[in-house]
């Protein structure tokens, strides 16, 4: 009996969870989720220092109007801090540390500097213009959370904590093996009947566009032999995917040998469309995805249970995209008891997004998903969509 969607998406991500972690350079953890929780090692700023370009003085000589004497200078970065004395002001930079006897920083487009002598046109409030210790980030505190996806601000933020190495999740590692006895590898010469295993590269761009690692494992014949030999060899990855091999042909040895091997199925039949034929199985730590073999049924199992199961592992939320309710542009009608992937594209119309459909649906158009930016999530439930119904679209690019 088929399963819905939601409940083999629901089943996927609950034999799913984050895979161990690893120290990696913090270059290398952009994109990636922290594993564990980050404490702040010192206070941010480290130390009271200037924001402004401008002059270090006392509150007490704060008034407009005042002229103080020019006694020092503290560039960025300087650690000789003449101290700010009664009637005197000590030109500083910004970040510099903030002198001894400095209340309040006036940047320099608020003075008039002659003859050695500085003139405030302002009067300024205590503590103005300066950034105090402590006060973005207070030493001790948690700043990061475990799960926390590193974006160039949190990388930052690290750097600043003299974090050069970061505890994040593993990457999974993911065999990818392309099935059926009419395929040749990409570069080989073209022979009659055969066409190219081009699923063994979308699905390894997928992977790593998921954050994964593609193991490419070549072609499975149509024989058990060769069916045995290869899935067994995806069995030392975190995530096997096959394509092609799992409907009801003859030759569809997937399913058939993966039993043999002692994988454990959790369903193999999922009421959707494109996609149907679409198995889930798991042998000891390897999380086995049997994907349909035509290249857009292929590609969109991938984006709806593989690379939320992918991100899940490396501890990435949401693990599945957003999705947006918009309208449609046209009508659609479809069998109900099924879900539907309706590949679109969302435009602008009239300061409004639309979402049109992409062209032919029908599955073996590789140029519809080539044009779509978005997928249509049609519910089971109903079996026609007005122009201007909205419905769920999740964003591929
Ligand atoms: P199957 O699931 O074996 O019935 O295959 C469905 C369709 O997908 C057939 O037209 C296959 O030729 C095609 N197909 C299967 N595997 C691949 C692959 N690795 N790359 C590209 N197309 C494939
Ligand atoms: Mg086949």
């Amino acid at each position: 009996m088929p399963i819905s969607f939601e409940e083999a998406r629901r089943q996927i991500l609950e034999a799913t969870i984050p895979l161990s972690s690893e120290r990696v350079q913090l270059l290398d953890s952009v994109g990636r989720a922290l594993a564990e929780d980050f404490y702040a090692p010192w206070d941010l700023p480290r130390y009271d220092n200037s924001a402004m370009d401008g002059f270090a003085i006392r509150a007490a000589d704060a008034a407009a109007e005042t002229e103080l004497l020019i006694t020092g200078y503290i560039p960025a970065g300087g650690t000789e801090l003449q101290p700010v004395t009664p009637g005197c002001a000590v030109k500083i930079m910004t970040g510099a540390p903030i002198p001894p006897g400095c209340d309040i920083v006036v940047p320099v487009e608020e003075t008039e500097v002659k003859d050695g002598r500085v003139r405030l046109l302002t009067s300024l409030q205590l503590r103005e213009h300066i950034r105090c210790r402590g006060e973005d980030i207070a030493m001790g505190v948690m700043v990061l959370p475990a799960g926390t996806v590193l974006r160039p601000p949190e990388i930052n933020l690290l750097a600043s904590f003299g974090q050069s190495l970061v505890t994040v999740f593993r990457r999974p590692r993911v065999a990818i093996l392309s099935t059926g006895d009419e395929l040749v590898e990409l570069g080989m010469p073209f022979q009659e009947g055969r066409i190219i295993n081009s699923n063994a590269f979308s699905l390894a761009a997928a992977v790593r566009d998921a954050g994964g690692e593609p193991l490419l494992l070549g072609i499975a014949r149509d024989t058990l032999e060769s069916h045995r030999e290869k899935l067994a060899q995806g069995f030392s990855a975190d995530v096997l995917i096959t394509s092609a091999g799992v409907s009801a042909g003859d030759c569809d040895l997937v399913r058939e040998v993966l039993r043999e091997l002692g994988a454990e199925e959790k369903f193999w039949k999922i009421d959707i469309k494109p996609g149907r034929p679409t198995a889930f199985a798991i042998k000891g730590g390897t999380k086995i995805f049997s994907l349909p073999g035509n290249p857009v049924s292929t590609l969109i199992t991938f984006e709806v249970f593989v690379r939320p199961a992918l991100r899940k592992m490396q501890g990435l939320t949401p693990a599945i995209r957003p999705v947006t309710k918009l309208p449609l542009a046209e009508p659609v009608r479809k069998r109900a008891e099924r879900t539907q992937f309706q590949r679109v594209r969302v435009q602008a119309q009239n300061g409004r997004l639309v979402a049109s459909s992409a062209g032919d649906q029908n599955t073996g158009i590789l140029s519809t998903m080539v044009r779509a930016n978005g997928m249509a999530i049609l519910p089971a439930e109903r079996d026609r969509f007005e122009a201007g119904d909205e419905v769920e679209v999740l964003f591929i690019d």
